[in-house]
């Protein structure tokens, strides 16, 4: 069933639409799908305001209650799957499988989430003295989501969050905001009033929100460049901060893998949901032994791939999200063309409506060259050689980035120790991209500071409180 078209915000359990709205476009088409709140100042003072109104009791709340009421959201998410896919497939482009994968991680999110243990450290327990440390919440949290994994990103920090007995004001990408407004509505009809509040609006609301005075933290998933940004207004209140930040994840393929077998494989790590993925391989350096059967085989699989409208049966990529990200990947190829860079498959633009960018690979473009050293967010995959594996950990090593990586091999257990070489929060063997709630994820160097997922991405949601008892 499709939801109606009317989106409103969320605030202190009510729903509450904007002074003005702004249109949400298809990227697909062109078209606009719906009208989301342009949230005024004083509507984000109101969300802030009711989410520290609810802080006291939700924090006083038993933490198996705020359990039960997340695992009751998850369940809520799942039970509105179909709703909830096809508006995301509509705001965000990507296929309706993919939507359902998405929306479903963001269920089974929450479910997960709502699992983890808060631990408590007996310091010491003697004749004089009983000394505990425990993590309380920290307040009212403001979550900030990017457009790419809209409704699973955003779940990345509200499972946690209000499971460590913060509320939350949550702000999704003015690129994709209806699928959360949804969420948002769902979410007003099982917690209580103001422990998750929804606004949606332009450019101005994200630092009205990280200058706010009355946040405690700021959870941030989107670009280095941004991250900057937010880490500079987050500074005027000492405000907490988890920054989930941009990736060039290198993958290393070695000289023994199955090239016929991998080929589908390696071909997703890089190009799933249009490469618009934090954690999608935007690097492929290949063994030079099979550098040329691996080259044939992506492009052979490439070829095979439907590109369209999410909406359409069959389709396995959509388009770009949003016009900017459009520009920004028809810049890579151009210079990549403007540099005489051999194109092994796509490169060119198309005329149609639809922020639509052909499949492209890049044949061993220079290692200085922008598409191997910038994060390209979109469908075009360079190639690289390598002939010592020495130099290859060093090429991958030598970024500003360091969220995730890969290798594959038949020999695991070499590839393992080739893992701990690369400088990433994450590392994967013979699979990528896979995440969950229960372990911690984030970035090394520029792609970010703390992590989600796990103990210690549910600690990043409170502060140590040490209580000492004189005996
Ligand atoms: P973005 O940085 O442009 O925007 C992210 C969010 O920040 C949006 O909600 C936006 O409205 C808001 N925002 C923009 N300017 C702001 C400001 N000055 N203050 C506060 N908020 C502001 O990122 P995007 O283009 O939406 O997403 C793509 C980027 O996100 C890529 O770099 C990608 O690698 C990264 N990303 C990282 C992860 C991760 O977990 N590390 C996951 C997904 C995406």
């Amino acid at each position: 069933m499709d939801f109606d078209k009317s989106f409103s915000m969320t605030i202190g359990g009510n729903a509450v639409v904007g002074a003005s709205m702004f249109d949400v476009v298809n990227p697909a088409n062109e078209t606009v799908i719906g009208q989301a709140p342009d949230a005024t100042k004083e509507q984000l003072d109101a969300a802030v305001a009711a989410a520290r109104r609810a802080f006291p009791a939700w924090a006083a709340t038993p933490i198996d209650e705020r359990r039960a009421l997340i695992d009751k959201l998850g369940d809520a998410v799942l039970a509105n799957i179909d709703g909830l896919k096809r508006l995301l497939t509509s705001e965000q482009g990507k296929p309706h499988a993919d939507a359902e994968g998405e929306i479903g991680g963001a269920g089974y999110w929450l479910k997960g989430a709502s699992t983890i243990e808060l631990p408590v450290t007996v310091n010491e327990d003697s004749a004089d003295r009983y000394s505990e440390t425990r993590h309380v919440p920290l307040g009212v949290v403001g979550a900030i989501a990017p457009w790419n994994f809209p409704m699973v990103l955003a779940m990345f920090k509200v499972g946690p969050a209000l499971l460590a007995g913060n509320t939350m004001v949550l702000k999704p990408s003015p690129f994709t905001p209806l699928t959360t407004l949804k969420f948002g509505e769902l979410a007003a009809t099982i917690l209580p009033p103001g422990v998750l509040n929804v606004v949606s609006g332009g450019d101005h609301l994200g630092p009205w929100l990280t200058e706010h005075p009355d946040i405690d933290k700021v959870s941030f998933t989107g670009s280095t460049e941004t991250g900057r940004r937010v880490m500079r207004s987050a500074s005027s209140t000492l405000k907490r901060l988890t920054l989930e930040l941009g990736g060039n994840d290198p993958a290393i393929v070695m000289p023994d893998v199955d090239v016929e077998a991998l080929a589908e494989k390696l071909f997703w790590a890089a190009f799933t949901n249009n490469g618009q993925i934090c954690i999608a391989t935007k690097r492929m350096y290949v063994h030079e032994d099979i550098y040329e059967p691996l080259k044939e085989a992506l492009v052979a699989y490439a070829k095979t791939v439907k590109v369209g409208d999410g909406a359409e049966q069959g389709t396995q990529l959509g388009p770009i999200n949003n016009r900017p990200q459009y520009e920004r990947v028809l810049d890579l190829i151009r210079d990549a063309r403007d540099n005489g860079y051999k194109f092994l498959l796509g490169g060119e633009q198309s005329d149609a409506p639809g922020f639509f960018v052909p499949i492209t690979i890049i044949d061993n473009p220079p290692e200085e060259s922008r598409i191997v050293q910038e994060e390209q967010f979109g469908p075009i995959l360079p190639l690289l050689k390598f002939s010592n594996v020495d130099d290859a950990v060093a090429r991958a090593n030598a970024s500003e980035y360091g969220l995730g990586a890969s290798v594959w091999s038949r020999d695991d257990e070499a590839a393992f120790a080739l893992a701990a070489r690369i400088q990433s929060g994450t590392v994967w063997v013979n699979e990528t991209q896979h995440l969950t709630p229960l372990a911690a994820f984030g970035g090394m160097k520029q792609s970010g500071m703390g992590v989600e997922g796990g103990t210690e991405g549910l600690l990043e949601y409170t502060t140590a409180q040490t209580l000492v008892r004189r005996r």
